[in-house]
């Protein structure tokens, strides 16, 4: 199994569940936003190797054979939309290919990292699969946006034309240890001020809404979909769905925290910050028999320890 983005926060989740699973695991990654430290404990397993790679530089590295190619490679982000906005394109085009060739050279199955953004701004409330979306092809997040459509459309393009397994996960808000704790998400953000004591800033309303997927639910959820039957994009994400200002409230409750929870203006890089977003997730219960079970009280509960040490090390 091969997992670009392997050194990311998804993608040394997905390494342990495969090595866990009993596969051999070729972790890719050139650390864009990925570190070393997320795998460093796999590193000493027979069936672990990590190989330092660019997947926008052909060919990919990579010696024996191969049955799935896991394309987790990407910033994820809206902190990234702006300082990585040429990089996260040329990922989510060339990079894409790239995998997608190693493949096909392989004839393994591909499984895409997409994401809930494809659906933009939505319009349609909960979001299924079947809606196109309402993304602006020009605003500040566009980059992520479109590279991910593209990429989307590039599998599927390999799929028609070659035949190739495509699997395509679209991920929703997911969260968990080893995020990059100055990634600017809003869970990142929010554990971090509670746990310094700092103010927890509300960006406009606060009343925007997102779902939030615990990891180990994410990773369960895309495993199922890498071995199962459905060959077109399938969300995978928690549909329960809270405001950004009742996800301040319970992370301050969580880590015992006084800090103070203020609004602040939409900071301008955010522009076209969508308003809701929630998964219908009908096609993964039907198909793979997959739902998350982590609340996100438990998935906080499970992750804040792992900030709590990070604040303490020394390099914290
Ligand atoms: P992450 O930034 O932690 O992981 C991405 C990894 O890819 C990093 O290790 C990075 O160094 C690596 N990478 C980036 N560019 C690369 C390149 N050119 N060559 C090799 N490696 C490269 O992000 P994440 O949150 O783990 O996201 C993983 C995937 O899931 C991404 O494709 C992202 O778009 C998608 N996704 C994530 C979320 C989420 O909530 N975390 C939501 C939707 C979609
Ligand atoms: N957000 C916030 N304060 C923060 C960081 C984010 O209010 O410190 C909001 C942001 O405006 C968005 C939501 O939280 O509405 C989720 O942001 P995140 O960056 O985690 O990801 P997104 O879902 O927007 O891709």
């Amino acid at each position: 199994m091969l997992v670009a983005g392997g050194a990311g926060f998804i993608g040394s989740h997905v390494c342990e569940a495969l090595l866990d699973a009993g596969h051999d695991v070729v972790a890719v990654d050139n650390f864009l936003t990925g570190d070393r430290a997320n795998v460093e404990h796999l590193l000493g397993q027979d069936r672990f190797s990590l190989v330092e790679h660019d997947i926008c530089r052909s060919p990919v590295p990579v010696e024996g054979p191969l049955s799935l190619v896991m394309d987790l490679a990407s910033p994820a982000s809206p902190v990234d939309f702006i300082r990585l906005s040429l990089e996260i394109m040329e990922i989510g085009s060339v990079g894409t290919r790239n995998l997608l060739e190693l493949a096909r050279a392989h004839q393994a199955r591909f499984l895409l990292s997409s994401t809930s953004e494809v659906y933009g701004d939505p319009l349609v409330h909960p979001q299924p699969e079947s809606y196109r979306g309402n993304v602006d092809p020009i605003g500040p997040r566009s980059c992520y946006d479109e590279a991910k459509r593209f990429s989307e459309a590039l599998a599927m393009a390999y799929q028609r034309r070659y035949g190739l397994e495509v699997r395509i996960a679209r991920i929703f808000n997911t969260y968990g240890p080893r995020m990059r704790p100055d990634d600017g998400r809003v869970v990142t953000n929010f554990v971090m001020a509670a746990l310094r004591g700092q103010p927890l800033t509300l960006y406009g309303p606060g009343s925007q809404t997102r779902s939030f997927c615990y990891v180990d639910d994410e990773v369960r959820g895309l495993l199922a979909l890498a071995w199962g039957p459905v060959s077109g994009p399938v969300n995978i994400g928690s549909p329960d769905e809270i405001s950004i200002r009742q996800l301040a409230e319970v992370i301050c409750e969580l880590t015992g925290s006084d800090s103070s929870i203020v609004d602040i203006p939409m900071p301008d890089e955010r522009l076209g910050d969508p308003a809701v977003r929630q998964p219908d997730i009908s096609l993964a219960r039907s198909t793979l028999g997959w739902s998350p079970t982590i609340d996100l009280r438990e998935g906080l509960a499970r992750m804040i320890p792992w900030y709590r040490a990070y604040l303490s090390a020394p390099s914290g």
